[in-house]
C-alpha cells in the first residue's frame, strides 16, 4: 500500500504518512467520495402526495363543473354526423331532436347523408357561426348556423342548429 499523495510505502494499519503527513485510508480518508443517494423523507413524501391529491381533485372538479361551450358541442356533433358515427352523435342530441326528425320522416342517417352529399358533390367547406344566446348571463339556448359553401363561395346550404342546455351539457335540440 502506498501513500496517495507522495507514494511512500505505508503499513496497512498506518493512519498518517510519515513522509508527508497525508491521512491514509486506515486513518479515515478515502479517495472515492461516498455517493449520496437522494431519498425523499416522510415530509417530502407527504407534500408530494398532497400535490397529487390536489391535482386529481382539480381535474375531477373541472370535469364536473366545466361546461363545454355549445359551439364546441355543435362542431363535434356535426363531425360525428359527417363520419357517420351515429352512436356518438346520438349522445349529443335531445329527445326533442329525435321527435322532430321522425315527424319530418327523417332519421339521423338520412340527415347525415344529405349533408355528406352537399359537401362531397360540391367539394364544399363548412363553417360555424358564433352562437347567438337567448340570455348572456345565464344562457339556456343558443343558435348556431352551419354554412356549407362551395370553393367559389356559393352557399350550398345553411343549417340552423338550435342548442339547448340540459343540466350542465349543451345538446343539439333541432337542426333545420
Ligand atoms: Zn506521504
Amino acid at each position: 500500500m502506498k501513500c496517495r499523495k507522495c507514494g511512500a510505502e505505508l503499513h496497512p494499519e498506518q493512519k498518517v504518512c510519515i513522509q508527508c503527513g497525508e491521512v491514509t485510508p486506515a486513518g479515515g480518508k478515502f479517495d472515492v467520495e461516498e455517493e449520496r443517494i437522494w431519498r425523499p423523507n416522510a415530509r417530502q413524501l407527504q407534500i408530494a402526495g398532497g400535490l397529487v391529491a390536489l391535482l386529481i381533485l382539480g381535474f375531477v372538479l373541472y370535469k364536473v363543473f366545466h361546461v363545454v361551450p355549445p359551439e364546441v358541442v355543435a362542431k363535434k356533433w356535426f363531425e360525428t354526423m359527417l363520419s357517420r358515427a351515429y352512436a356518438t352523435a346520438d349522445d349529443h342530441i335531445t329527445s326533442n331532436f329525435e321527435q322532430d326528425l321522425s315527424s319530418r320522416m327523417m332519421d339521423m342517417r338520412a340527415l347525415a347523408e344529405t349533408w355528406i352529399e352537399d359537401i362531397t358533390a360540391n367539394n364544399a367547406n363548412y363553417s360555424f357561426s358564433a352562437p347567438a344566446f337567448d340570455n348572456i348571463s345565464n344562457p339556456q339556448k343558443a343558435r348556431i348556423t352551419i354554412t356549407i359553401q362551395s370553393p367559389e363561395g356559393q352557399i350550398v346550404r345553411q343549417i340552423l342548429l338550435d342548442m339547448v342546455k340540459v343540466g350542465r351539457r349543451w345538446k343539439v335540440d333541432r337542426a333545420l
